[in-house]
């Protein structure tokens, strides 16, 4: 469906089995985007791109088994951009560490991805990330207040073409891209600022080589 100026609209998925997929929804209708939840395979059919979203990682994968979108996500993922937030970073890694045994994993992207890997006393914080990626061109990014919930960090990257965009102070990689392919520790929907999902939806647009 095209907007006032007769642009398609982006029809984005959010991958709804658990978890906080309402408020990725809510930040895709606040971008003007087309939203809608996905449950079984014949709901990929016509998106443009797909969110997982923060939750259970576990529980994210043992439903994504028993509906059989293990593989219909491997596909769409192999096509078009998906990003993962959280629990969603871990499900889309090729290699996760800590989780539980025989935890479905898509294999999507090049990460080794720790879960839980902040101690329990600090299960939750928020902290202001520098993130060069959302800056408008010519202009220095404002900090990105990023919430971190019982939250994995990305222990390595292991391909070239894969991008880290944020780091904590101490050098802890919290976000990455890889072509189409994006995943973050943290929970950008948690806040008002739309910037990552603004810059998730330039990568439906952008020339990111299929691998
Ligand atoms: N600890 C969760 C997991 O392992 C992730 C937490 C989150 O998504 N906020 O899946």
């Amino acid at each position: 469906m095209p907007d006032a100026a007769g642009k398609p609209v982006p029809v984005v998925g959010v991958l709804a089995l658990q978890g906080d997929f309402a408020e990725h929804i809510a930040a895709l209708r606040r971008i003007g985007t087309q939203a809608r939840e996905v449950r079984l395979p014949a709901d990929l059919e016509g998106l443009d791109a797909l969110i997982i979203p923060g939750g259970e990682s576990t529980t994210i994968g043992k439903l994504a088994k028993e509906y059989a979108l293990i593989e219909p996500l491997r596909a769409f993922g192999a096509a078009k951009p998906i990003w993962g937030t959280c629990a969603g970073a871990i499900f889309l890694s090729k290699d996760a560490t800590r989780t539980k045994e025989g935890q479905p994993l898509l294999g999507l992207m090049d990460l080794t991805v720790q879960r839980n890997a902040f101690g329990r006393q600090v299960d939750s914080f928020e902290i202001a990330l520098d993130i060069p990626a959302l800056a408008a061109p010519g202009e220095e990014a404002e900090p990105f207040d990023a919430v971190f919930i019982r939250a994995p960090l990305i222990e390595s990257v292991n391909a070239e073409d894969v991008e880290v965009l944020a780091r904590l102070e101490d050098g802890t990689i919290v976000a990455a891209r890889q072509g189409h392919l994006l995943a973050t520790s943290f929970h950008p929907e948690l806040n008002q600022d739309d910037r990552f999902h603004q810059y998730f939806l330039s990568l439906i647009e952008s020339k990111a080589t299929v691998h």
